[in-house]
């Protein structure tokens, strides 16, 4: 490959030397399970968030499940989800034994319609999963503004958009809580599964840190039926090292989007769009064309690396196939399906490579 999609390798390399005395570190203390890597990770993201507590997890799901879970969501309620995302959102849901309820995209920013979250509200709606799908964030105020009306939790699937901004405003204090995930590929990734938990609200917070170590707050004393799912102290130890560059790689994927918005020029390709409030973490570079697999195909044949996120909607998975979700059929989230398409986006990258994908995607008929 000329351009790769991504190269995690490359990333992680850059901090080889720390990964190795962070492991040190931790086996010279002892401790392997919710020791002082995780304590202050925790710390570190909350700060960086602008938000009071983090609590670290064992991935993304597990936060956004556990979120659901201390709210006491469950059997016969509903919660709002977008059409349009990766089936980790619909999980946390049904997991609980409540309902996804799914709302279509704006097309133009491929996140949740405000105007359809009104409508798909019922007696038992209970929370309204945003996503900040790709790293740019969903209309946050208007979404707020419509929960309030409702009395619903909002709960933010931040998995795509560390340090992302809406007006000014950080990402995983927008809403009551957030989810992230720092899954290797993520704007911020750990060397295996990893996830967080971010709000403002104390109670929450204490909840879910019972959560997820076995309900417990004292040592074999078990409040509640907990679950298991603790970010691991070497996680959090790498976490810690990656963390100060995270906005410097934000940063470049700024740069990078800025390059394929001002150079990349094709009548039959749609570049992504920019929300007024929006600065994007760009976790990805998602453009749109009604001859996706051709482009994606000529892209290959040049050597460079492409994906589509994602390929088949919660909706039309076989997970989902049962009778809860009869009439489920958000034509949009099936079309754009079908005509999104990720150009190569990360750090790694270098002008060079960014101006060979413009340009194959420039000679493209
Ligand atoms: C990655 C991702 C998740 C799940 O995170 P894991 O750590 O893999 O469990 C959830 N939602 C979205 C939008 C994601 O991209």
């Amino acid at each position: 490959m000329i351009v790769p999609f991504l190269d995690l390798k490359s990333i992680n390399l850059c901090f080889r030397d720390d990964f190795h005395a962070a492991l040190d570190r931790v086996l010279d203390s002892g401790q392997t399970i919710l020791g002082e890597e995780v304590h202050f990770f925790e710390q570190e993201f909350a700060s960086y968030c602008d938000v009071n507590h983090c609590i670290g997890v064992g991935t993304g799901l597990d936060a956004l499940y556990l979120v659901l879970n201390a709210w006491g969501i469950g059997h016969g309620d509903e919660v709002i989800v977008p059409s349009n995302t990766f089936i980790a959102t619909w999980l946390a849901v049904s997991h609980t034994g409540a309902l996804p309820i799914a709302v279509e995209p704006d097309p133009a920013s491929f996140n949740i319609d405000p105007i359809g979250i009104e409508k798909a509200i019922t007696p038992r709606t209970r929370a309204i999963i945003v996503v900040h799908l790709f790293g740019q964030p969903a209309d946050m105020d208007e979404i707020m503004s419509i929960a309030e009306k409702y009395g619903l939790k909002v709960l933010e699937d931040a998995a795509q958009a560390h340090g992302a901004r809406y007006y000014g405003r950080r990402t995983g204090g927008l809403g009551h809580a957030a989810g992230f995930s720092f899954y290797p590929s993520k704007n911020l990734g750990a060397l295996g599964d990893g996830g967080a938990i971010t709000t403002n609200d104390p109670e929450l917070a204490d909840r879910v840190r019972a959560l997820r170590n076995y309900g417990s707050r004292i040592k074999y004393r078990n409040q509640e039926k907990g679950f298991n799912s603790r970010l691991d102290e070497l996680q959090a130890a790498f976490l810690r090292i990656k963390l100060p560059y995270l906005d410097a790689g934000n940063s470049r994927r700024n740069e990078i989007a800025t390059l394929y918005q001002k150079k990349l020029r094709n009548p039959c390709i749609e570049s992504p769009t920019v929300c007024v409030w929006a600065e994007s973490a760009w976790h990805l570079y998602v453009i749109r064309t009604q001859r996706r697999d051709e482009l994606m195909q000529h892209l290959e044949g040049l050597g460079i690396g492409t994906s589509i996120h994602y390929p088949m909607p919660p909706h039309m998975q076989d997970a989902y196939n049962d009778s809860s979700m009869a009439g489920n059929i958000n034509p949009l989230a099936s079309q754009l399906a079908g005509e999104l398409l990720s150009l190569p986006m990360g750090p790694h990258l270098s002008d060079e490579q960014v101006n060979v994908v413009i340009q194959a995607c420039m000679e493209f008929h």
